[in-house]
This record gives structure tokens, C-alpha cells and sequence, in this order.
């Protein structure tokens, strides 16, 4: 929640800039807050990792080193992957009128939270065999190529916020970007958020989109994902079954499957995990308004 509260405030202090910059007027009222600098001071924006920042109006392209994608609905969006190097980097965009501009992002660490699962039921998921090691190299082989970031993104077909994996959605366990522990033993760390949803509720699809991986896989069990353009995925997984194939279109709010708990999991839930231009984020900031989101200013 904490987060969320963070994004609040950048939300204030970005409605307090506007107010300060909209339009010529605006600069003989500056002086009152005794800053002259505010329409020549340089631009910036800070979050910490597994966050999404935005870059609102009249976007045409927009950059983070030495990668660059198209704005949705005019706004760009720099999702941060949970764990992108804390610092400071440049970010750009080009305006519809041309203009190329810069700001400073700055990124903080998300300090990992630590769940450790003791006597994990489903042993062959902690101590796992050579065989289903083969299997889940296999299975990451296809997968993991499906994630990356890709210069030729497809055109975006979804709209922020995307729509909800199940309804009611309760709120998520907080649990994104944990760091983990099965019986003692660390694993890789969680990419998603696991929401506890009742076992047999349908899963939606959060947006409009194609199917790129509907399947059985060792530790996500019944696994979809789903690109909605613009280097959108979203992931689903430990579903009791699959109501859709690889290659179909899917509409926002489409049944994709119902809620089960294959694979490595203690109990039904669902998984929901993102990944946009390549980095996992935190799947609430797509779920939230985007005017909640930090904002360059
Ligand atoms: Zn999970």
C-alpha cells in the first residue's frame, strides 16, 4: 500500500506543476512560490522497482537507453523491471510536434519481501527431479524468447487501466518480486502477484489480444499468455484448465480459463504476472488509473 501512497503524492505534485506551467499567465504567478526556474528546471521522475512511470501528452516515441516503443494513447509509459540496477537514468520522448525531450529517472530499490513456504506439500516441486528439470528447461526455452523486449512491437490493443482477471478482485497478496524459499532451499524470485481468488472462478483476460502460450508447464501449471501490442504480455497461471489455445483472439473479459492450483503452488489462487517492453512490473499499476501512476513533471 505503501507504494500506492507514493504514487499518490507524485499524482499531487504533478497536478501542483501543471498548475504552475499551463500557459503564459502561469509564469508571473511563479513568483510567488519564489521559483522563476520552474519552466527551465529539468524534467524528472522518480519510482522504485516493479513500478510503471508515465510521460503524458502528445507523445509520438518514447526511450529508455538503448531501447524505444510507441506511446499508448498518446502517453509514454517506462514500466521499471523489478530489478532493473537502482540509479539514475535518462529517459526521452519525441513529441507529435517533433520535439525531442529528456528527463531523469530515478529508480529505487524495492526491498525484497521474503515468504518462505516450510514443509511445501507438493515435494517433487522443491526437490525436483532430473527429468522435470529437462522438462522445465525445455519449456523456458519456448517461452522466455516470447518475453523479451522486441523492437518491432505490434500496434497496442488494450487501454489503461486494463480490465480485472476476475470479479470480484480481491486484493493481491503483496507478494510481487518476493523472495523465496521452498523447505529451506531459495528460489528465483516471484514475478507476478497472486491474488486469492475462490478455486473455480473464471479467469478474464485483462485486455484485448492474442494467445502466445496456452499450455501445461512444470511449476506454472495451466499457463496463458496473452500480448496486447505495444510489448504487453500478461500471464496466468496454476489455472485448473484452459478455455483458450495458442494463436486465438481474445477480447477483454473473455474467459481464458477458471482458477486451480497446478503446479507449484500450496492452494488455489491466481497468478497474474506482466511484462511490458520486457520488464516485469507489478501487475497493480496497470490494474490502477494512470493518473495514479508517477508522473514526469
Ligand atoms: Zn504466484
Amino acid at each position: 500500500m505503501k507504494k500506492f501512497l507514493l504514487a499518490g503524492l507524485a499524482l499531487a505534485a504533478w497536478n501542483a506543476g501543471l498548475a504552475q506551467t499551463a500557459g503564459g499567465a502561469a509564469r508571473t504567478t511563479a513568483s510567488k512560490s519564489g521559483s522563476a526556474s520552474q519552466s527551465t528546471a529539468p524534467k524528472s521522475v522518480s519510482a522504485a522497482q516493479g513500478m510503471v512511470v508515465r510521460w503524458s501528452g502528445n507523445c509520438k516515441r518514447c526511450s529508455l537507453e538503448d531501447r524505444s516503443w510507441d506511446p499508448v494513447n498518446g502517453t509514454c509509459y517506462f514500466p521499471i523491471d523489478m530489478e532493473k540496477k537502482p540509479g539514475t537514468y535518462t529517459i526521452s520522448r519525441r513529441t507529435t510536434g517533433g520535439k525531442l525531450e529528456s528527463a531523469k529517472l530515478t529508480v529505487s530499490e524495492q526491498p525484497c519481501k521474503y515468504e518462505d513456504f516450510d514443509n511445501f506439500p507438493k515435494k517433487e516441486y522443491v526437490n525436483v527431479s532430473a527429468p522435470n528439470q529437462a522438462r522445465h528447461q525445455r519449456e523456458m526455452a519456448v517461452v522466455s524468447p516470447l518475453l523479451n523486449f522486441k523492437k518491432d512491437e505490434r500496434p497496442a490493443v488494450f487501454d489503461l487501466p486494463v480490465g480485472k482477471p476476475a470479479d470480484p478482485l480481491p486484493k493481491g497478496e503483496g507478494n510481487f518480486g518476493s523472495c523465496r524459499s521452498f523447505n529451506g532451499q531459495p528460489r528465483d524470485r516471484h514475478t507476478g502477484m497472486d491474488y486469492p481468488v475462490t478455486a473455480g472462478k473464471s479467469v478474464m483476460s485483462v485486455g484485448n489480444g492474442r494467445v502466445i502460450v496456452a499450455a501445461n508447464h512444470f511449476f506454472s501449471g495451466n499457463t496463458v499468455f496473452i500480448d496486447h501490442g505495444n510489448g504487453l504480455i500478461s500471464e496466468y497461471m496454476h489455472l485448473k484448465d484452459l478455455a483458450v489455445k495458442d494463436n486465438q483472439t481474445v477480447t477483454k473479459g473473455q474467459k481464458i480459463g477458471t482458477v486451480g492450483s497446478t503446479g507449484r503452488t500450496t492452494g488455489p489462487h491466481l497468478h497474474l504476472g506482466v511484462r511490458w517492453h520486457g520488464a516485469r512490473v507489478n501487475p497493480g499499476y496497470l490494474l490502477m488509473d494512470p493518473s495514479d501512476m508517477p508522473a514526469v513533471q
